[in-house]
C-alpha cells in the first residue's frame, strides 16, 4: 500500500462519522501523490503525514446563554488547532447550525495549505458553534458571543490563535466578542481580525477576496499570453466576493454579463451596472431579481443556469458544489477558456477533473480567494505595529500576495511534471513550506 493509500485508511478508521473530513484528506492526499511519492522516505521516517492529517488540539466546550423569552440555551462551540509550524492558528468562527467537528476539521485542514499559500506567517484554524444566528435580536446574539468567548479566550491571544469571522460571523458578531475577550484578558490586541475600521479593522478587507481574485486570475491570463481586457466575464452569488470580484474586472476592462443569487440569475448583455447591484445587496438586502426593475434591458431567469450563459471566463463565486459536470462540459462548448474559483470549492470533483483534463486556465478557490486570508494577515501586522496603513498600500500588498500565490502553483506545477496544474501546483506549494517547517521542528 502507498504511503498516501495508508494514510487515508488510517484517517477513515480513526476519525469514525467524519465523512467531510475523509473526503478533504483524500483531495489533498491525491493532489499531493506526486511530492509524497518523490519524498516518500524522509516523509516516513519523519512521521509527516501522520502529523500532518491530525489537529494539534481540538477544544470542544459548553457554551449556555439565556434568550429574550428568559429561556437557558445551550449550543456546541469548538476551536481546532490544526497546525501552527509557520505561524500562530489562523482561520474563521463560523456560526451555523450545520457546524460540526467534521466540518471543522475540513476546514482548518484545508486553511493550513491555503495560509500557508499566501507565504504570510498563518498556521491554519477553524472554530465556530451550531448557534443558528438567523432571527435572533442583537441582545440574543450579543449573550452568545459573549458566553463562546468565556471559554475561547484561554486558548486564543494575539501569538497564539487569531480567530477571524466566516459564515454568520460579521462585523457585529467580530465586535461582540471583541469586547468580551478584552473585557476577560484587560488586553487590547489584535486577537480576532474583520473588527470594524474604528477598533483595528484594515482598510481593503471588505474588497479583498473580489479583488484578490481578480488579481491572480489577470496574472494568470497574462503569463499564458491573454489579457482580461476586453473578456466576457460570468460571475455566480452576488455577496461579498462576488460584488468586489465584478469591480475589479471591470476596473480592468472586462465585461461581466451575469450575477445570482439562491433564487435565479440576471443577464445584462450591455455589462453589469454594478451601483445598481450594490444598492440592492448591499443597502436594500434584497434579491437579484430586482436588477432588472432598474435596468430592464436585463433578463432575469428564476433557478439554476448560469453556466449556460456564454462567456470567456468563469468565476463561481456564490457557494460549494454550485459547478457541476455538466456545467463544465457547458462553459467549455461555449469556449470558455478560464475559470478562477472566488468561492470555497464550488466545482464539484468531476468538474475540476475535467478542467484540468483539458487543460483551461483553472486557479483553484485555495489559491484564487486567499486574498480575504491574506488580508486578515496584514490586519494582524498593522495591529502588532499600532499603524493603519492607506487603502492603497493595503490594495499594493495584496495585489503583490495574490502574484506571488499564482508564481508558487505555477513553480510547483512545472517542478512536478505538469505545467499548468494550478490545483496540483497550489497544494504542493502550501504543503511544502509547512512540511519543511514541521520537520525542522522535530517531532512535536
Ligand atoms: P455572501 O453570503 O456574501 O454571498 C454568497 C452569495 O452566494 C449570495 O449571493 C448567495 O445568495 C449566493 N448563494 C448561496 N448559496 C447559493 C446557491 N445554492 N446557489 C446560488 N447562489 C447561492 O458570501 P461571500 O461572498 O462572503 O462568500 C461566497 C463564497 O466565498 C463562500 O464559499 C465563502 O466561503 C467563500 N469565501 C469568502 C471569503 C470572504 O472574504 N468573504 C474568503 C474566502 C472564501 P443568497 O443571498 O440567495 O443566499
Amino acid at each position: 500500500m502507498s504511503y498516501v493509500d495508508e494514510i487515508y485508511a488510517k484517517v477513515v478508521e480513526q476519525n469514525p462519522g467524519e465523512p467531510e473530513f475523509h473526503q478533504a484528506v483524500k483531495e489533498v492526499l491525491d493532489s499531493l501523490k506526486l511530492v509524497i511519492d518523490a519524498n516518500e522516505e524522509k516523509y516516513r521516517k519523519a512521521g509527516v503525514l501522520e502529523r500532518f492529517v491530525e489537529p494539534e488540539r481540538i477544544i470542544s466546550f459548553r457554551v449556555p446563554w439565556v434568550d429574550d423569552k428568559g429561556n437557558i440555551q445551550v449550543n456546541k462551540g469548538y476551536r481546532v488547532q490544526f497546525n501552527s509550524a509557520i505561524g500562530p492558528y489562523k482561520g474563521g468562527l463560523r456560526l451555523h447550525p450545520s457546524v460540526n467537528q467534521s466540518i471543522l476539521k475540513f476546514l482548518g485542514f484545508e486553511q493550513v495549505l491555503k495560509n500557508s499559500l499566501t507565504g504570510l506567517p498563518m498556521g491554519g484554524g477553524k472554530g465556530g458553534s451550531n448557534f443558528d444566528p438567523k432571527g435572533k435580536s442583537d441582545r440574543e446574539v450579543m449573550a452568545f458571543c459573549q458566553s463562546f468567548m468565556t471559554e475561547l479566550y484561554r486558548h486564543i491571544g494575539k501569538d497564539t490563535d487569531v480567530p477571524a469571522g466566516d459564515i454568520g460571523v460579521g462585523a457585529r458578531e467580530v465586535g461582540f466578542l471583541f469586547g468580551q475577550y478584552k473585557r476577560l484578558t484587560g488586553l487590547y490586541e489584535g486577537v480576532l481580525t474583520g473588527k470594524g475600521l474604528t477598533f483595528g479593522g484594515s482598510l481593503v478587507r471588505t474588497q479583498a477576496t473580489g479583488y484578490g481574485l481578480i488579481y491572480i486570475l489577470d496574472e494568470m491570463l497574462k503569463k499564458n499570453g491573454k489579457e482580461l481586457a476586453g473578456k466576457t466575464v460570468v460571475v455566480s452569488g452576488s455577496g461579498n466576493v462576488a460584488i468586489y470580484a465584478v469591480e475589479k474586472a471591470q476596473q480592468l476592462g472586462a465585461k461581466v454579463v451575469a450575477l445570482s443569487d439562491s433564487n435565479g440569475y440576471i443577464y445584462d448583455k450591455d455589462g453589469i451596472k454594478l451601483d445598481v447591484v450594490k444598492e440592492i445587496k448591499e443597502v436594500r438586502r434584497g434579491r437579484i431579481k430586482e436588477y432588472v426593475d432598474a435596468v430592464p434591458t436585463a433578463v432575469y431567469t428564476e433557478g439554476k443556469g448560469i453556466w449556460t450563459i456564454p462567456c470567456d471566463i468563469a468565476l463561481p463565486c456564490a457557494t460549494q458544489n454550485e459547478l457541476n459536470l455538466e456545467d463544465a462540459k457547458t462553459l467549455l462548448a461555449n469556449g470558455c477558456f478560464a475559470v478562477a474559483e472566488g468561492a470555497n470549492m464550488p466545482s464539484t470533483r468531476e468538474a475540476t477533473d475535467l478542467f484540468v483534463e483539458k487543460k483551461i486556465l483553472f486557479m483553484p478557490g485555495k489559491a484564487a480567494n486567499a486574498g480575504g486570508v491574506a488580508t486578515s494577515g496584514l490586519e494582524q501586522s498593522q495591529n502588532s505595529l499600532r499603524l493603519s496603513w492607506s487603502f492603497e498600500e493595503v490594495d499594493e500588498k495584496l495585489h503583490d500576495i495574490m502574484v506571488g500565490i499564482f508564481a508558487k502553483a505555477a513553480d510547483a506545477a512545472e517542478r512536478y511534471g505538469v505545467p499548468g496544474n494550478y490545483v496540483a501546483g497550489a497544494n504542493i506549494a502550501g504543503f511544502e513550506k509547512v512540511v519543511d517547517a514541521m520537520i525542522a521542528q522535530g517531532v512535536v
